[in-house]
């Protein structure tokens, strides 16, 4: 649920949508998301990429709060992520540096370089958290705090607490804990709905962690349904 592409300056150039889709198949994941720093600019090229080849590609986004904080977000169509990166594009300033933060590919579905993105996607927006969770519930998106237990860039290293009004849909653990050990080491997560994903950012990474969903089919609302565990959905990490 958390891969990043070429696109993100941290992305590896091997993170190109073809190479995801082969990845992901080998590693028999039938469901990723694609979650790159403040753009959606490459999911259309993964979607078309596994077009036909059995695997749904989750169109999200890993946004930076104004308090540096990553926050995952999903949505059903690639319009709806479409119009949270118009959102994020208009709070987020600054040019990249390639030479300093990494270059910002553009793909398409062939692997082939469409453009570069000059925005400072690693940056962080003039947003505040709960702005973004409000945009991404308004866009009937889903909201997943990152790597909670990382030491930088999540909820609980920048603000040291999950704000108990912040209507998040899950927490994300990287591969980094066990979620027991998680839950143990952070004990407001036991009140959100858990998920654990790889935050890919090389190809060998992809599946290093999975949460598996039991659902009817891979739709945002399902997912929705098993993160709370309603109707016999649930999740299993
Ligand atoms: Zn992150
Ligand atoms: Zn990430």
């Amino acid at each position: 649920m958390h891969i990043h592409t070429c696109l993100s300056p941290c992305g590896d150039w091997g993170m190109s949508p073809k190479k995801i889709i082969e990845k992901s198949l080998e590693k028999n994941l039938d469901i990723i998301g694609i979650c790159d720093h403040n753009s959606a600019e490459n999911i259309e090229a993964v979607i078309k990429a596994g077009d036909g080849k059995g695997i749904r590609v989750i169109p999200g986004m890993e946004i930076c709060s104004k308090e540096e904080v990553h926050i995952l977000s999903f949505f059903e169509t690639l319009k709806q992520a479409l119009l949270m990166q118009d959102y994020v594009y208009e709070n987020l300033p600054g040019k990249n540096s390639p030479d300093m933060f990494g270059y910002q590919i553009i793909a398409d579905e062939n692997d082939e370089v469409a453009g570069e993105n000059q925005r400072l996607l690693i940056g962080a927006t003039t947003l505040k958290l709960s702005e973004l969770v409000d945009k991404i519930h308004f866009l009937s998106g889903l909201c997943i705090a990152s790597h909670v237990d990382k030491p930088v860039f999540g909820i609980i290293s920048q603000l040291g607490f999950i704000p108990p009004d912040l209507p998040l849909d899950g927490v994300e653990i990287s591969w980094r804990t066990k979620p027991v050990e998680a839950m143990r080491q952070i004990p407001d997560i036991k009140k959100y709905p858990l998920t654990v994903s790889s935050d890919a950012h090389f190809p060998d990474d992809i599946g290093k962690v999975i949460t598996r969903f039991f659902m009817a089919e891979p739709t945002i609302d399902e997912i929705r349904q098993a993160l709370s565990g309603k109707n016999q959905r649930r999740t299993e990490v």
